[in-house]
């Protein structure tokens, strides 16, 4: 009785606005996702109710959320359309395009004229005075007499046939065999044609196992590890968005920042999850970004693992590879907190008081350090400052040189050819009574921070 061609609304309508639900910051799918994680729900599955507004409910999810249908719908959309929860046909529902109620009940009508007066049984048809009619005009005192000419028939396949089950209009005498479908509305009363009526899909959710990696690191460790930055004194944003050299946006998982007077870290948080092992092209990808964006602090959770060509590629390129339950180790060990620190701009005055400036801030200090490049050769360093923050260790080289005239161009690039042989980027250079223009560009364009100082204060 349906018809197969009527157009089909495949988006449902109900679910036509979904809601700006960002996982992680929507408390809402959060609890839902964990309780699917947890394994106390497994399937969110329709009901139908009929006294509900929409027709159905979800029980156990209301139940879970202490929500409403609508909006229980709103977050299940949400988590589907961002591929988390997977949707599978449950059923499809009419609704009245006039008041969306889903009490609607099917009535036949005569496809000439509309009426809903018709009969539906075995049609004869007369051959003598051709009449065609229903059985039961026919029957009268037990005998088959034709309504029209009166006369009784007698045998079939002579002088009447049968046209089999049909119906037929009792208001203008059509006979057809396909009735016109027209939906009337229980609650509003309104008729509509069966093309006008407005179809709603309804489905059951379930998780989508390729996600689940990655779902139980939002859900837990990553509210951890961004506490445990900020621990650390760093500035985290979650997915941030960054203009590239190469003029591209790129967008980082978490983005930690920290300025502690001396140096100004960035690090590039990525989080990579491949339903098997994570992959070259994925590793690829996050190191590029971060090249574009000048981030050489670089750290990547992969779910749940790295394959051997990409994990060789992370040791070259310096990528801090992590696994959740690495992760997990890392905060679960976390160092001793550097003590509050004043975020005033840092002044040099003396070698030592940059050293204890340092140490303050965690750092352990190595004065006139020698250490071996990639040349071969031995370089001294000044200072060289590490800090361990627990998923990355960072590497200061800062050269210092207190004399007469303004620092030329060859010390600051001495010094930044020795850091670079070594392997260090995060470079500062102190500069008394500060440098030469062209000294000052060459830092700029190396990336070296410049500290330059008029002159000191008289030592007391
Ligand atoms: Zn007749
Ligand atoms: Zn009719
Ligand atoms: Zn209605």
């Amino acid at each position: 009785m349906v018809k197969e061609n009527k157009p089909i609304n495949d988006t449902p309508e109900v679910a036509g606005t979904p809601l700006a639900i960002e996982l992680g910051e929507n408390e809402k799918a959060m609890k839902l996702v964990a309780e699917i994680l947890a394994g106390k729900i497994v399937d969110i599955r329709p009901a139908f109710d009929f006294t509900s507004e929409l027709g159905f409910v979800y029980p156990d999810a209301e139940k879970v959320l202490g929500i409403e249908t609508e909006e229980v719908l709103s977050v299940l959309e949400s988590l589907a359309d961002k591929g988390m929860l997977k949707r599978d046909f449950f059923d499809k529902f009419l609704r009245c395009p006039q008041c969306q109620s889903v009490s609607l009940r099917p009535t036949t009508h005569c496809p000439k004229c509309g009426s809903g007066n018709i009969g539906r049984g075995r049609v004869f048809e007369h051959f003598p005075c051709k009449f065609v009619g229903l059985e039961e005009e026919f029957i009268s005192r037990g005998k088959y007499i034709c309504p029209k000419c009166q006369q009784e028939l007698k045998t079939i396949g002579t002088d009447y046939q049968s046209l089999g089950l049909l119906r037929k209009c009792h208001d203008c005498d059509e006979v057809f065999s396909v009735p016109v479908i027209k939906w009337r509305c229980l609650k509003c009363s309104a008729l509509t044609a069966e093309d006008r009526v407005s179809e709603v899909k309804i489905y059951s959710y379930s998780l989508n196992e390729a996600k689940r990696g990655w779902l139980e690191f939002e859900l837990e460790p990553k509210s951890k590890l961004t506490e445990f930055l900020q621990q650390r004194g760093y500035e985290v944003q979650e997915n941030a968005t960054t203009k590239g050299r190469s003029g591209a946006e790129h967008s980082i998982d978490i983005l930690a920042t920290r300025d502690d007077g001396i140096v100004a870290y960035n690090v590039a948080i990525g989080v990579a999850v491949a339903e098997y092992k994570v992959g070259l092209e994925q590793i690829f990808d996050f190191d590029d970004k971060a090249y574009d964006i000048g981030i050489h602090d670089k750290v990547l959770v992969v779910i749940p693992g790295l394959n051997k060509e990409a994990e060789k590629f992370a040791g070259q390129q310096r990528i801090r590879v992590l696994e959740v339950k690495d992760l997990e180790t890392v905060l679960a060990s976390s160092v001793p907190l550097p003590g509050e620190v004043t975020r005033e701009p840092f002044e040099f005055k003396s070698k030592p008081q940059l050293i204890e400036y340092l140490q303050q801030r965690s750092y352990e200090v190595q004065e006139n350090a020698t250490m071996k490049g990639r040349s071969g050769a031995e370089h001294s360093i000044d200072i060289l400052a590490t800090r361990d923050d627990g998923i990355i260790t960072h590497h200061v080289a800062i050269g210092v040189e207190v004399v007469e005239e303004p620092v030329g161009l060859d010390k600051v690039f001495d010094f930044d050819n020795k850091a670079y042989d070594i392997g260090i980027l995060d470079k500062v250079f102190i500069a008394v009574p500060g440098l030469i223009k062209e000294a000052r560009q060459f830092a700029q364009r190396q990336r070296i921070r410049v500290f330059e100082v008029e002159q000191l204060e008289p030592s007391r």
